[in-house]
């Protein structure tokens, strides 16, 4: 039995419900719509999160896709969804939730403790205190948790795959097991997933960004629950293909923890690229002056070091110095950036860029 907020599982059913979140100060609740399906035999617990970005609507299209009578009747185990994690951002269909002026993505509680001696920093928001204690009922029942998110127009449909940050302290050894184990279960679910896997930025950026307090992450470092970030291309106008291919994804996971028994699907109608090395995101080329861009590539391409991605132009359209971005790196392009106008040192494109590095590795001291 599983109960998060109103919504008390049942096997064999859907269950909805309530988790209430905090109260407005013009007196009206906010609570998040919880849904819970049970199959009939016991399996495993998937969390499945969106909508913390409120201007990401194809995480809770996939939701809704996904959770039917047909699936739960097949269903072994019990899916948690809370598809709409900022509800106020959802409403007014902004990233960021007008009572709270962080980026709700980034709110959920990490491994440091601060402590504030000058009584200068703020007490935690509403909405972060809501999500430290919804946290606690992930860590306790979740096995698996994917968060599902939008990245740009036009952009790859694709599923990240994270750096796992141990404590180097004298339980070392212990905790870099423990965080190895993590990152194999994490690449796991990713290949079971299907779609186009990219590692997330350099561990130094990935830290100083707080993606360490992402869901996917927080739920991966401080609950030891193998989990994931899925982005699903454009947000606002969301993509079908890319909405089916993401539900036919998480049945593959589902499939892949136990939770359904038929074979895996094929993952059709979206690109999914594989270049037979890993990648991280980065966003390059950057360009040196104030341009018009013209494009020579899309999401998807596959592009080698030296690789001519776009030609420069002025306001007028007449060739500048330099006349064209050469690209930086061996990858392929996630997704063009928005417009073809850019500043000094903006960059035209998210690239997933060759990288080798280590994915398991000890927090910087002053994290620890
Ligand atoms: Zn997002």
């Amino acid at each position: 039995m599983i109960k998060i907020g109103t919504a008390q599982s049942t096997p064999g059913t859907i269950q909805t419900g309530h988790y209430e979140a905090f109260t407005h100060p013009t007196g009206q609740s906010e609570f998040l719509p919880v849904v819970i399906a049970q199959g009939r035999a016991e399996g495993p617990c998937m969390w499945l999160t969106a909508g913390i970005h409120g201007n990401e609507h194809a995480g809770p299209a996939l939701i809704y896709e996904l959770i039917n009578q047909k699936l739960v009747d097949h269903l072994q185990g019990t899916i948690v969804a809370l598809p709409l994690l900022s509800p106020a951002g959802i409403r007014t269909m902004k990233r960021i939730p007008y009572h709270d002026q962080t980026d709700p993505n980034r709110l959920w509680p990490d491994h440091s403790e601060e402590v504030d001696e000058t009584g200068d920093k703020p007490p935690p928001s509403a909405l972060e205190k809501t999500y430290a204690r919804l946290f606690d009922q992930i860590a306790k029942t979740a096995d698996y948790l994917i968060d599902y998110h939008n990245y740009s127009i036009g952009s790859l449909s694709f599923a990240l795959q994270d750096p796992v940050f141990y404590n180097a302290d004298e339980e070392a050894e212990t905790n870099h097991a423990r965080a190895t184990k993590l990152a194999d279960q994490q690449a796991q679910l990713l290949a079971a997933y299907g779609h186009t896997i990219v590692r997330e930025y350099a561990a130094e950026t990935y830290l100083k960004a707080k993606l360490h307090r992402s869901t996917s992450a927080a739920a991966m470092l401080l609950a030891g629950i193998p989990a994931f970030t899925a982005e699903l291309g454009v947000g606002p106008v969301p993509d079908w293909n890319i909405v089916q291919a993401g539900a036919a994804g998480t049945r593959n996971v589902l499939r892949w923890a136990g939770m359904l028994r038929n074979s895996p699907e094929p993952i059709t109608g979206i690109p999914v690229v594989n270049p037979g090395y890993p990648v991280r995101r980065m966003r390059t080329p950057r360009v040196p002056t104030g341009c018009a861009v013209l494009f020579r590539v899309a999401a998807g391409d596959k592009v080698q070091k030296g690789e001519i991605l776009a030609e420069l132009r002025d306001g007028w359209g007449r060739p500048i110095d330099p006349p064209a971005m050469h690209a930086e790196h061996d990858g392929f392009v996630i997704g063009r950036a928005h417009g073809i106008f850019f500043n000094p040192g903006e960059a035209i494109l998210s690239m997933a860029i060759r990288d080798d590095s280590l994915l398991v590795l000890p927090y910087p001291e002053k994290q620890s």
